[in-house]
């Protein structure tokens, strides 16, 4: 599945619109800044996704992030889960 950015031609402006066909980005009068936006999103978009081995912001062993939002290792993420429950419970 892919999730990326392109820049589309529409009446007489262009706009970025992701891979579902919706459009992400106010109309732009030219294809540059249309491009420019598409590029950010995109990078932003790829950065989310950046899985790599990185070190647990806690126990700081290494383990597999599935991106940068994934910082903790698995034991810690279940511990952090049960502490989060355990405080609205
Ligand atoms: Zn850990």
């Amino acid at each position: 599945m892919t999730r990326d950015y392109r820049v589309a031609k529409t009446r007489g402006a262009f706009v970025v619109i992701n891979s579902d066909g919706e459009r992400v980005s106010p109309f732009w009068a030219n294809e540059l800044s249309a491009e420019r936006e598409r590029k950010r999103l995109q990078d932003a978009l790829d950065a989310r996704k950046r899985a790599e081995f990185r070190a647990c912001l806690c126990c700081a062993a290494t383990f597999w992030s599935h991106g940068i939002h994934n910082r903790l290792c698995d034991g810690c993420r279940g511990h952090a889960n049960r502490l989060g429950r355990d405080m609205a419970g």
